[in-house]
C-alpha cells in the first residue's frame, strides 16, 4: 500500500505516479468518507490476490470543523492529522493504493475545477476499476454532491471501453432508505465487523469532538439490513445501499438532474400512491 500526497509543497510529488491496475476504487471528498460510504469494495477486496481497493481522497481536509484536544490545531496541522489518519485506514483496510488529491473544498465545488477532472481521469485511465463508489446525487453537503458530479464528468471523458461497468453513488450525509426500491443497490457489508470499526476508529480527530461515527454508521447498516423487507427475514445482518448511477455513465446526454429528478418523481409517486389507496 502506499498513501501519496500533493500537498507537499517541498516534494511536490504526483500523486498518481504509484498506480496499480484496481478492480474496486472509491472517491470521497474527505478522509473518512471512503470508510464510511465504500465498506463493500474495501470488503470485497481485503486479504484477496485478485481484487484490489483503491482511494482517492479529493479535498485536504484544511476545513475540518475541531473541537476538544484538536480546537487549537492550525489548518495546516490539521491537513496532515487527517492524511495520517487516512494512511493509518488504508493500512487497516488493506488497500493496494490510497490518492490525497489535496485540493481546497472551495476549489472542487466547481465544476469547471479542470486540475480535478483531469486527475480524476488520469485515475481511471490508470487504475481501470470495474466498480467505482463515490457520494450520491442526494448528499446534503455541498463538496460530496460536488465530488460525485466531478466523477460522473471525468468517466464521461473516457472511451466507452475504459469506462467502469458499475457507479454506485453511496451514504453519507444522507441515507438512501427513501429511494424506491427499484433504484437502490443493496450491497452486503455482514462481513468482517472488527475490521469495520477499526476503519471509522482510525479517524480519533473526527470522533473526539463528540461526533459519535463508528456507532451511526454501523447503526445504519443494521437498520438498512432488518428494515428493507416487512415480511420476511433479514438475508443480511449489516447493508449499504447507494444509488445505481450507472446509467450516468452510460448515457453522456442524461444530465444529472433529469436523473435525479426521475428518482424523486418516483418517490413521490410511490408514497402519494400509497396514500391515494385509501384516501383516493
Ligand atoms: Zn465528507
Amino acid at each position: 500500500m502506499n498513501c501519496l500526497k500533493n500537498f507537499d509543497s517541498v516534494s511536490r510529488e504526483d500523486p498518481l505516479e504509484n498506480i496499480h491496475k484496481l478492480t474496486h476504487l472509491a472517491i470521497g471528498a474527505h478522509q473518512d468518507d471512503i470508510e464510511i460510504m465504500a465498506l463493500h469494495g474495501i470488503l470485497a477486496c481485503y486479504k484477496q490476490e485478485h481484487n484490489r481497493f483503491g482511494a482517492c481522497v479529493v479535498t485536504d481536509g484544511r476545513g475540518t470543523p475541531r473541537s476538544g484536544e484538536y480546537a487549537n490545531v492550525s489548518d495546516d496541522e490539521m491537513v496532515e492529522i487527517r492524511a495520517t489518519e487516512q494512511a493509518k485506514a488504508a493500512k487497516i483496510g488493506d488497500y493496494a493504493n490510497c490518492v490525497l488529491l489535496g485540493h481546497q473544498s472551495s476549489e472542487v465545488r466547481h465544476l469547471d475545477f479542470e486540475p480535478l477532472t483531469s486527475e480524476l481521469v488520469r485515475l481511471f485511465q490508470l487504475a481501470q476499476p470495474k466498480i467505482v463508489y463515490t457520494h450520491n446525487l442526494a448528499d446534503k453537503h455541498k463538496t460530496h454532491l460536488a465530488v460525485g458530479l466531478h466523477v460522473i464528468k471525468a468517466i464521461r471523458r473516457l472511451p466507452k471501453e475504459l469506462r467502469p461497468e458499475k457507479l454506485y453513488g453511496c451514504e453519507v450525509w444522507r441515507s438512501l432508505d427513501f429511494l424506491p426500491d427499484e433504484h437502490k443497490v443493496l450491497l452486503d457489508v455482514s462481513a468482517r465487523p472488527e475490521l469495520q470499526s477499526a476503519l471509522i476508529n482510525a479517524y480519533r480527530s473526527q470522533i473526539v469532538g463528540g461526533k459519535n461515527y463508528e456507532q451511526a454508521v454501523i447503526g445504519r447498516l443494521l437498520a438498512n439490513a432488518t428494515f428493507q423487507d416487512a415480511y420476511a427475514p433479514d438475508a443480511h445482518s449489516r447493508l449499504s445501499i447507494a444509488m445505481d448511477m450507472t446509467p450516468l455513465i452510460l448515457d453522456d446526454q442524461l444530465s444529472p438532474r433529469a436523473f435525479m429528478r426521475d428518482i424523486l418523481r418516483a418517490t413521490r409517486d410511490e408514497i402519494d400512491g400509497n396514500l391515494a389507496g385509501f384516501l383516493g
